[in-house]
């Protein structure tokens, strides 16, 4: 890191000290925009890494609301706007109990570069609450979500903020969080959330795109750097949520076979490959474990413990949890075992130590920013929707996004190469998304 880069970055330490997410996700970025900064001296000039570490706004919220026996409940919301110099704040809610403001101002700060590379005209933010939404019924998830949005009305417009989807909110709570802003405001603003059902403004291949676009990157990406493809690989998958689930599709559309799948409480294993529409029917329809899939799939087994998943010997890993999943112990397993591609569906899935390791090793990594930019990709289509008032098929949707990730692909790679460190996609798609961005603020002064 240079001297500017670690000055900023060891001011970032000291004053958010106990955010180690975001600390994390700063870290990366600082140590890959090095040479970059090195050869653009007008970064520093402006400030821009002093001031694109330090959010826009951020808002924090008292969230009320009362379960089905009539008791009372208090949650934490977030909403944090990181920068708007390409357009307005764009990002997913959050609503999972381990949600605090490292977390969700990592998340943010990542959405700043992922947006960037979509080439779309959104800015970077990120939201949620450590409200679980877990065991609850549908009606403690529609009151959550009205008194959720009670607050975080105030803050988001159609040009100012627009929220989507993360862990633990889907087109449900969308649809409840629509509802709420709508009589709140008296407006229909259909692009102020995106992930809408396609009955009030939602575009058709939003839920499939974050899952698919990860598949097209790592196909890309398998074709590029090693003449290869999805065809005939073993395919691990953590996670059997929106984005694990629209993976796991795309990669046997692809021609590989997914043998394994998770969720928090363990994994199942097929060697013969899992069942994409059991999967989907128990997991999207049903809101069951994973154990109940090990039930109905006879060549299926259960293990409990959601990590295991990665001792599985596999071609292609894409983990689609959460952040830190892998850590260097799990990715020298991989490593081991003959992986030879990790794309990663998640947010942060890989430490940092995993990521330096798999990249040493020469293995084809795609990261997240990059390789998950799929779904905000989309979101922006269903904003140019609303906007229009016109509706696409999924066809258009989906071959828009397919040469998108692809395009993501080729300039992350080309950038590596043309710093001499052709595997280094990190760096590559850092200083792709930085670019624009640092390029813009520039541009519109210092504020
Ligand atoms: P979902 O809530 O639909 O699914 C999350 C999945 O991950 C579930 O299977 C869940 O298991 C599992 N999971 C969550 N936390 C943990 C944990 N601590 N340990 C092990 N497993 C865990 O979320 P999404 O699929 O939408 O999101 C998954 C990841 O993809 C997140 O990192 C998100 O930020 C990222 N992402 C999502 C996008 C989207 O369009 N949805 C876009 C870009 C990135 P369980 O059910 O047991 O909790």
């Amino acid at each position: 890191m240079n001297k500017y880069l670690s000055r900023v970055y060891e001011s970032v330490k000291a004053r958010d000290k106990f955010e180690p997410e975001f600390l994390q996700a700063v870290n990366e970025v600082f140590e890959s925009l090095s040479d970059y900064v090195d050869e653009h001296p007008e970064i520093e000039a402006n400030a821009i890494m002093e001031r694109i570490v330090e959010p826009e706004r951020s808002v924090e919220f008292r969230v009320t609301w009362v379960d089905d026996n009539g008791v009372a409940h208090v949650n934490r919301g977030y909403r944090i706007q990181f920068n708007s110099a390409i357009g307005p704040y764009k990002g997913g809610l959050r609503f999972h109990p381990s949600v605090n403001k490292s977390i969700i101002k990592f998340l943010g700060f990542e959405q700043i570069f992922k947006n960037s590379l979509t080439g779309l005209s959104m800015g970077g933010g990120k939201g949620g609450s450590d409200f679980d939404p877990k065991g609850k019924s549908d009606n403690e998830i529609m009151r959550f979500c009205q008194n959720f949005m009670l607050e975080l009305n105030r803050h988001i417009g159609e040009n100012v903020d627009v929220p989507a989807g993360d862990i633990g909110v889907g087109g449900r709570e969308i649809g409840y969080l629509f509802g709420a802003y709508k009589k709140y405001k008296d407006s229909y603003d259909a692009g102020v959330l995106t992930g809408k059902g396609l009955e009030y403004g939602g575009s058709l291949a939003r839920k499939e795109a974050t899952g698919f676009g990860l598949c097209y990157f790592v196909s890309k990406m398998l074709e590029k750097m090693a003449n290869d493809s999805f065809k005939g690989k073993d395919v691990v998958i953590s996670g059997s949520g929106n984005v694990a689930l629209y993976a796991c599709k795309k990669a046997y559309e692809l021609g590989g076979k997914v043998i394994a799948m998770s969720d928090s409480n363990g994994y199942v294993y097929n060697p013969k490959g899992i069942n994409f529409d059991l999967m989907r029917g128990l997991k999207e329809d049903k809101r069951a474990r994973i154990s109940e899939y090990a039930k109905q799939d006879k060549d299926a087994k259960y293990f409990e413990g959601s990590k295991g998943v990665w001792s599985i010997k596999c071609d292609i890993a894409l983990p689609c949890a959460t952040q830190n999943e892998i850590d260097l112990d799990i990715a020298k397993v991989l490593v081991a075992n003959g992986v030879k591609a990790v794309g990663e569906g998640a947010n942060m899935p890989c430490t940092m130590d995993a990521t330096n390791f798999f990249i040493a090793n020469k293995i084809l990594y795609a990261p997240a920013k990059a390789a998950n930019a799929g779904g905000v990709m989309v979101s922006g289509l269903e904003m140019a929707q609303n906007a229009s008032r016109l509706s696409w098929t999924f066809e258009e949707v989906d071959n828009y996004l397919h040469k998108q990730m692809e395009a993501i692909c080729v300039k992350v790679f080309d950038i590596a190469s043309s710093y001499n460190d052709p595997f280094n996609s990190v760096k590559g798609a850092n200083i792709a998304g930085f670019e624009k961005v640092a390029k813009a603020m520039i541009a519109q002064g210092i504020l």
